[in-house]
């Protein structure tokens, strides 16, 4: 990232937790420059409120490595109504499943139901299969463990909970990791691609990756005191809303400096070209 790099409210942030300002940041970003923009809480702000903002800068990471992939000659292969790649185990941050759960609760009862109907089916498919034992088991496991899983959790074929007609029925609040995965190559490698590899075009920056290392998000989890980098599958998210506070306390500070604060803790840090799926600990929600 540049120099230049801004974030600024537009409103003195020293007034209520309840009221919000117009936000607006812009990132250098190698040769490219991107922005964003929304309302934000102006008093102590969560992570989780810091999430419509990372949404775009994320799509817009997303733009500059489809911009540099088409120069290459390459042709992202995603389509609609493909959604091969919605039944890998997607990883989420705490504060991702917050927002989503939060969602949730503001859906009309039969909606919600049938959603948490989803979620309870995947983790019961999980659960028969010996895999969401192994996963609750699994908190200092090497990468080939963890791609184990993966791989195991893909053989399952569960369907993401919020997949309808093989397309993503949460777009806009889709996580961070969902918004990270294009591919440019055919869709049929897709449907294996632990064993045929299909070539997937990265952000230049994984928000999502650098979020599960960010202090704040870590102390948003709010489990069993190891604030440690943590993420979770998102077919669990239910399972751990039901072992946490409803509420998180907000950081002390603004969303203005939270949001600083997140893009200055990295800034210095190289970042592969290529991001893994997220690495060190995966902790349980159980
Ligand atoms: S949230 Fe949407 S994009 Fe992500 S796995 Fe689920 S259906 Fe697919």
């Amino acid at each position: 990232m540049s120099a230049q790099d801004d974030a600024r409210s537009k409103e003195d942030p020293a007034t209520s937790a309840e009221s919000t300002a117009p936000f607006e940041i812009s990132l250098g970003v190698g040769q490219y420059r991107i922005a964003a923009k929304g309302d934000l809480p102006t008093g102590p702000a969560r992570v989780v409120d810091l999430l419509p903002i990372l949404h775009q800068l994320s799509d817009a990471m997303t733009d500059i490595g489809i911009q540099e992939a088409t120069s290459d000659g390459k042709t992202i292969t995603c389509a609609p109504h493909c959604g091969a790649c919605c039944r890998q185990m997607v990883p989420i941050t705490y504060s991702e499943a917050r927002l989503l759960v939060e969602w949730m609760i503001d859906l009309p009862e039969e909606r919600r139901m049938e959603l948490m109907a989803r979620f309870d089916a995947a983790v019961a498919r999980m659960e028969e299969s010996g895999l969401l034992q192994r996963l609750h088991a699994y908190r200092h496991g090497d990468q080939d463990t963890l791609r184990q899983l993966g791989s195991d959790y893909f053989d399952l074929h569960i369907p993401c909970p919020f997949l309808e007609d093989e397309s993503c029925s949460i777009h806009p609040i889709r996580p961070l990791r969902c918004r990270d995965y294009l591919v440019t190559s055919s869709a049929e490698l897709c449907k294996s691609p632990y064993t045929s590899k299909p070539s997937v075009i990265w952000p230049p920056i994984s928000l999502f990756v650098k979020l599960i290392d960010f202090p704040p998000e870590m102390s948003a989890a709010n489990t069993d005191g190891s604030h440690v980098r943590q993420w979770f599958p998102m077919t669990l998210m239910m399972e751990w809303a039901r072992s946490v506070d409803a509420e998180v306390a907000p950081t002390q500070m603004s969303a203005g400096n939270l949001i600083n604060s997140f893009f200055a803790s990295f800034a210095e840090k190289p970042t592969p070209a290529e991001e893994p799926a997220p690495g060190g600990t995966f902790n349980s929600p159980s």
